[in-house]
């Protein structure tokens, strides 16, 4: 196949500063260290690299190939600053600006030694594409994301391609002399880059939507105060045990869990005080739970577990375990250690096709009721009676109004 250099380059230019076009108006009233204005700068680098090509025949190669070598390195450290930037990761260290120097440096020293130069540059981009590469890679990132993959895939190929670039030249199968002289012969290689390059921004920007669309859902399912599920995704979580327990005819058992004499704290201490005591019993309750259970808060200081595949009499040791565990557990707030107890309300085992998710509430709300007429600080288990008993407090219908 025989590109026609100029033409390549003329296409990379417009495509590229189309990109960068697009990305920027994606990127309009963001602040200016948003990921994606870095994103749009490397997009511009990498054009104008191209552009420093595509002038090869009016400008000196010495200028043309610095230029252009030192462009593209700009572009590879603008997209991993636009990926940590992405990430609300600080670059360890400033070695990886080095290629900006390295770069400019191997082109304007080493001019007779052309394949040194075309091993020696494709090797300092192949480590600089490494570095995005262990950025995308990093385990204390979120892993899921189609985004990331497209990503992921695209530099993957690029860095292979610069590896076999470098081989090539080291095993005397590429021409060097005229690459280094002309410039030409980079066709296929800026075909291989503009293709990479359509790749990962189209995976840069799935990538920001994503985390948009991410933060949505947890901002419509979370609650913003202790982290845990929000009322209504507690709910929806409730609706779904129910309905898989009564298919594969599992225990099912539910907690409902109510902090003492909370108005006291307010009170006493202030709201914030209530606020930072109530996200503590929250994680305390959290990390007693088992990994296939849920928690949620279900109301102001009011939480509901679900306890899926538990019988009754689990759940009451599960219960007395969290009660134990929120007593043990003190919270400091300035020179005050604010005591706090739970009363729990269990509805637990065994459940029949005629069971909702709003009866399960409603008992575990009376044995909670219960709880707290026996005087706070304990376990109470609903009776079979329970949702219809007397003692019902005077909410029902709390999940499917959810
Ligand atoms: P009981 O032992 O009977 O449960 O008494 P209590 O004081 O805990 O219950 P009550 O229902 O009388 O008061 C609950 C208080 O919780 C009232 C409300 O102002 C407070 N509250 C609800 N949501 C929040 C919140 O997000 N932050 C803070 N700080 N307080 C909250
Ligand atoms: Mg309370
Ligand atoms: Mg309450």
């Amino acid at each position: 196949m025989n590109l026609d250099q100029a033409t390549l380059y003329l296409v990379v230019t417009v495509v590229g500063l189309l990109m960068a076009f697009w990305v920027c108006f994606m990127a309009w009233g963001q602040p200016l260290g948003h990921a994606l204005w870095a994103w749009a700068l490397a997009l511009l680098a990498y054009t104008a690299s191209h552009v420093f090509f595509g002038l090869q025949d009016f400008l000196p190669p010495q200028v043309f190939l610095i230029g252009g070598s030192t462009a593209y390195a700009v572009a590879l450290v603008l997209m991993l600053q636009a990926v940590r930037r992405f990430q609300g990761v600080a670059q360890n260290g400033r070695w990886y600006l080095a290629p900006l120097l390295l770069v400019p440096l191997l082109y304007a020293l080493l001019a007779q030694y052309s394949t040194v130069r075309v091993v020696c540059s494709s090797l300092i981009y192949a480590w600089q594409i490494g570095l995005i590469l262990a950025a995308l890679l990093d385990p204390s990132q979120p892993r899921h994301g189609r985004g990331r993959y497209i990503l992921l895939g695209a530099f993957g190929t690029l860095l292979l391609t610069l590896l076999a670039r470098a081989a090539l030249a080291l095993l005397g199968l590429l021409d060097t002399q005229t690459l280094a002289a002309s410039g030409r012969g980079l066709g296929p290689v800026f075909l291989i880059s503009l293709c990479a390059v359509l790749s990962i921004t189209l995976g840069f920007v799935y990538m920001t939507m994503e985390r948009a669309e991410q933060r949505n859902f947890e901002l419509a399912m979370k609650d913003m105060l202790t982290g845990l599920a929000n009322r209504r995704a507690i709910g929806d979580q409730l609706l779904m045990t129910v309905a898989r327990a009564q298919r594969q005819g599992q225990y099912l058992s539910v907690l409902m869990l109510d902090v003492d004499h909370f108005k006291r704290v307010n009170d006493n201490f202030g709201h914030q005080a209530g606020d930072v005591v109530l996200s503590s019993v929250a994680q305390t309750l959290q990390s007693r739970l088992r990994a296939q259970d849920q928690i949620g808060r279900f109301g102001g200081e009011e939480f509901l577990a679900i306890l899926p595949d538990t019988s009754l009499e689990g759940a009451q040791v599960l219960a007395e375990a969290l009660r134990a565990a929120v007593e043990a557990t003190p919270i400091q707030w300035g020179v005050h250690s604010i005591a706090i107890t739970i009363s729990i309300g269990v509805r637990g085992g065994a459940i029949t096709g005629a069971d909702t998710a709003d009866g399960l509430v409603a008992a575990a709300d009376a044995a909670l009721y219960r709880a707290k007429q026996g005087g706070r600080n304990r376990v109470e288990v609903a009776q079979a009676a329970a949702s219809a008993g007397p003692d019902l407090p005077p909410s029902t219908e709390r999940i499917s109004k959810a």
